[in-house]
């Protein structure tokens, strides 16, 4: 009991999380809450808005589609993800229960600049790769959620911030443990929780605070990020097909010249310690994760391994 009560006190102060929302740490990863979000929010409305950007958005969409009529109001797939929409391109649908968007698309490193303004429809995001990668102001969204695996500690465990009067409308289908409400009674323990995800993603928690928080860590990010498309950009060899303002600070994905040095590059990197690089198969080439958790020195080995490579294979 401690160890929650801790992990949800130390995550209200990083996010500076207002009285008015709940900290649920849930199961099912981010993709139930592809589900629980619609079961929960269309609170007696039959249509949501979804913005699509990229390969997780589209799932969302996927499954919202079972339970209400899904307006897609942008669409970026014609740029193939690299993209995002204008902020003034957005209308929103007049009687939409929420708009659900991806602000960091995990797959083709797109990262949204700016939060889209919905005015009074509940604002939901799949934050699952890059929460706490910088400060946020929470106020904004209706519910947040993020799959923990990425930023925050273990696959098993998810997050989910949702403002208190969104809570207690589900659908009467809904499955118990699909329901907001029961969790939020239950103190995220109606049934057993994944007690060591949680207590991992609890030392997170301290450890962000202890480096300086969320302030610490977008600067560190970055740095990261900016160090890693610089090389890229000035290169003349690794490409980044993302449009610069809207390049992602957790996922960069880069190609070489020929597809067949792809192997080779993996290989190579590998020896070198550097791993886990292949890019999703959807986008092909490479793809560099720097979470929060991937050091500075982390990075610069990959550039200064990037540059002995190009040097290598013209
Ligand atoms: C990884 C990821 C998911 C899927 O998370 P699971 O916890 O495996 O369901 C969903 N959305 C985004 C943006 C992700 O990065």
């Amino acid at each position: 009991m401690s160890i929650a009560e801790a992990a949800e006190k130390d995550l209200r102060q990083l996010l500076a999380i207002p009285a008015n929302y709940k900290v649920l740490f849930l199961q099912g990863g981010a993709s139930s809450q592809f589900t629980m979000v619609p079961m929960n929010l269309l609170r007696g409305k039959g249509v949501a808005d979804y913005l699509v950007t990229g390969s997780w958005s589209k799932k969302a969409v996927a499954e919202a589609k079972r339970y209400c009529d899904v307006k897609v109001v942008a669409d970026t797939g014609k740029t193939k993800f690299t993209t995002v929409p204008a902020a003034g391109e957005l209308n929103f649908s007049k009687n939409a229960a929420y708009v659900h968007y991806t602000p960091n698309e995990t797959i083709e490193g797109v990262e949204f600049p700016y939060i889209p303004d919905t005015g009074d429809i509940p604002l939901v995001a799949d934050m699952s790769s890059n929460l706490l990668s910088r400060p946020l102001d929470v106020s904004k969204f209706g519910l947040i959620y993020a799959g923990a695996q990425k930023n925050i500690g273990p696959s098993g465990l998810t997050v989910v911030i949702v403002r208190e009067d969104l809570i207690g409308q589900a659908l009467p289908v809904t499955p118990a443990m699909f329901d907001y409400k029961l969790h939020m009674e239950n103190d995220s323990m109606y049934n057993t929780p994944p007690t060591y995800a949680w207590y991992i993603a609890g030392l997170v928690f301290k450890n962000l605070l202890a480096k300086g928080g969320l302030t610490a860590m977008a600067k560190t990010n970055e740095s990261k990020a900016g160090k890693l498309y610089q090389a890229i950009d000035a290169s003349g060899y690794y490409k980044n097909p993302v449009a610069k303002e809207c390049r992602s600070w957790m996922n960069v994905p880069f190609t070489l010249p020929r597809e067949e040095l792809d192997e080779v590059f993996l290989k190579e990197a590998k020896k070198a310690g550097l791993v886990t690089l292949k890019g999703h198969r959807s986008v092909g080439g490479m793809r560099a994760s720097i979470y929060n958790a991937m050091p500075e020195a982390g990075v610069q080995a990959l550039i200064d391994f990037m540059a002995g490579f190009q040097q290598r294979n013209k």
